[in-house]
């Protein structure tokens, strides 16, 4: 499972014979600590209050050698003003640190304006292309949004070293949004229980212990046959398992039986691939794979909801795939089940967070290391690993700190977003 040629590329010889070859050159990903100075730029007149929020992400302002760029381009509202925009980022680009952060912040596209929605339109292509050459594990990310305090909670998550792995990634928030408090900054998420699908390996089981690390009392559910590793996983975090095949006509009721003081946070993690060519598919292996990723997940969202079980203030992040956004060859049933979780998200989420306070959002993993992925045959695999921008699979904790923030408490203003972990892969949008 390992990636040997990450761990080469990260040593003097390495980087010397992969440069003279012209072969990928992956950074080592900073995951830890990202300090250094953080650099406000504007391009156009922007109406953000901006400052108080950038001075809570703890990053020191202006300096040189910069560990994150915030440019503030909401202001943009013509090709003229999108000068600016090369203008501000231009001379500075060069001396962002290693592993460091360029946000771009975009405002909603005005369909009564069509020169302020090229120009903003025109923000998405330039973030993904400046993703795409940056290098040195440097990410790119644009931010739509109108009000700054209700993008706090994403702002930190973008400037920390827990979106290693996101890059290239256009995410919109809304403006209603419960303010952070200085209580939530080491467990955001105490006194709350999150119940994560498919959590006794894997994606899964990080995103248990990441909420774990967030306060949550995690449920760690998986199928009976993994009851062992469920049980495991719940006991290392302080929390409980529960044995239970998702696709069960009942999960859902069973869970909120399960749960009679109810849910705050739900992870649809649980998933399976059964990969066939479509001409040598099975009806068998069409409708099990869409039962466990697509099928359960409207059912146990549905009767959650319906039951009361989730809580207002309630979060709910279901999992998608770049398969489901790309297409893959012999994955015709896996791509939809995936992209049918897309559909769902934006579907449900004005109306749940209307009627019911809870958020809906989903992540969409790319090539990430796990058992999953370590089966696959080893030139398929470094494929998978090196086509995307920061040229290596992501951790499963990737997965899981991404999920963290959508589950944040001050994460209200984000709803309806597939998020995409997957170092700006080459596949898809
Ligand atoms: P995994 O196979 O390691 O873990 C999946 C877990 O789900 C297992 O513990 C399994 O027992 C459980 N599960 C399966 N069917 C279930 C059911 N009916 N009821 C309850 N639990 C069930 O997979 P992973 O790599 O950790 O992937 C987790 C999620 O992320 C899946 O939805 C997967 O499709 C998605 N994903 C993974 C990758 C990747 O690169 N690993 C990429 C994109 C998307």
């Amino acid at each position: 499972m390992a990636d040997r040629y990450l761990r080469l590329a990260g040593t003097a010889p390495g980087r010397f014979l992969t440069s003279r070859l012209g072969l990928p050159q992956p950074a080592r990903l900073r995951r830890d600590a990202l300090t250094g100075p953080l650099l406000h730029l504007t391009a156009g007149k922007s109406g953000l209050d901006l400052e108080p929020v950038l001075a809570r992400t703890g990053l020191p302002a202006g300096g040189d050698s910069p560990v994150a760029v915030v440019l503030d381009a909401t202001g943009v509202h013509d090709v003229d003003t999108l000068a600016e925009v090369h203008a501000a980022l231009h001379p500075v680009v060069r001396s962002v640190a290693d592993s460091g952060r360029v946000v771009v912040l975009g405002a909603p596209l005005d369909p009564l304006d069509h020169h302020q929605s090229a120009a903003q339109q025109a923000l998405e292509g330039f973030v993904r292309s400046l993703g795409k050459e940056i290098g040195r594990g440097r990410t790119v990310n644009l931010v739509r949004l109108t009000e700054a305090t209700a993008a706090e909670s994403t702002l930190r998550f973008l400037l920390s070293p827990r979106s290693a792995y996101v890059s290239g990634q256009v995410i919109g928030v809304g403006e209603t949004a419960v303010a952070e408090s200085e209580a939530d900054r080491e467990r955001p998420l105490a006194g709350r229980t999150a119940l994560v699908t498919g959590a006794a390996r894997g994606i899964g089981e990080a995103v248990a212990e990441t909420l774990a690390r967030d306060g949550a009392r995690v449920v760690v559910l998986d199928v009976p046959q993994a009851e062992e590793d469920a049980r495991r996983a719940a006991e290392r975090l302080g929390g409980r398992a529960l044995a239970l095949d998702i696709t069960a006509a009942d999960a859902g009721e069973r869970i909120a039986a399960e749960l009679p003081d109810g849910l705050d946070v739900l992870i649809h993690n649980a998933g399976i691939t059964r990969d066939r060519r479509l001409v040598n598919m099975p009806a068998e292996r069409w409708s099990s794979v869409l039962d466990v990723n697509l099928a359960s997940v409207l059912r146990t969202t549905d009767a959650l909801l319906a039951a009361g079980t989730l809580r207002r203030g309630g979060r709910i992040v279901a999992t998608a795939s770049i398969a489901g956004l790309a297409g893959n060859a012999g994955q015709t049933n896996y791509g939809a089940g995936k992209a049918g979780i897309a559909g769902l998200v934006r579907s449900l989420a004005p109306r749940a967070l209307a009627e019911h306070g809870v958020t809906v959002n989903a992540v969409a993993p790319g090539f990430i290391e796990t058992k999953m992925t370590a089966s696959i045959p080893l030139l398929i695999r470094e494929a998978g690993r090196r086509m995307n921008s920061l040229g290596q699979g992501g951790l499963p904790a990737d997965v899981a700190e991404t999920t963290a923030w959508l589950a944040h408490p001050a994460s209200g203003a984000v709803n309806g977003q597939v998020v995409r972990v997957c170092g700006q892969s080459l596949l898809g949008a």
